[in-house]
C-alpha cells in the first residue's frame, strides 16, 4: 500500500493552496468540523479498507493497494 501525491502537479498545487486559505480544512468541502480536516475521516477510511484503490476526493492523494 502506498499514498501518494496527485501526478498532476496543476491539480496538486491547487488543492495545496485551498488547504492554505482553509487552515487545513478540505478544501472540496464546506463543512469545518474535524473529519474534514485533511486527511480526512472519509479517505482515511478509504487507506484503512484493503480494497479501495484510487484518489481522494480532491485529487490531491491517490492510494494505490
Ligand atoms: S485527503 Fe483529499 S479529500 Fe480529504 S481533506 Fe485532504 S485533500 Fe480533501
Amino acid at each position: 500500500m502506498r499514498i501518494k501525491e496527485n501526478d498532476n502537479i496543476i491539480i496538486a498545487n491547487k488543492i495545496k493552496e485551498g488547504l492554505k486559505k482553509t487552515g487545513g480544512y478540505c478544501p472540496c468541502r464546506r463543512e469545518r468540523t474535524p473529519d474534514f480536516i485533511c486527511m480526512c475521516k472519509e479517505f482515511r477510511e478509504q487507506i484503512k479498507d484493503p480494497s479501495f484503490e484510487g484518489y481522494c476526493h480532491c485529487m490531491l492523494y491517490y492510494k494505490e493497494k
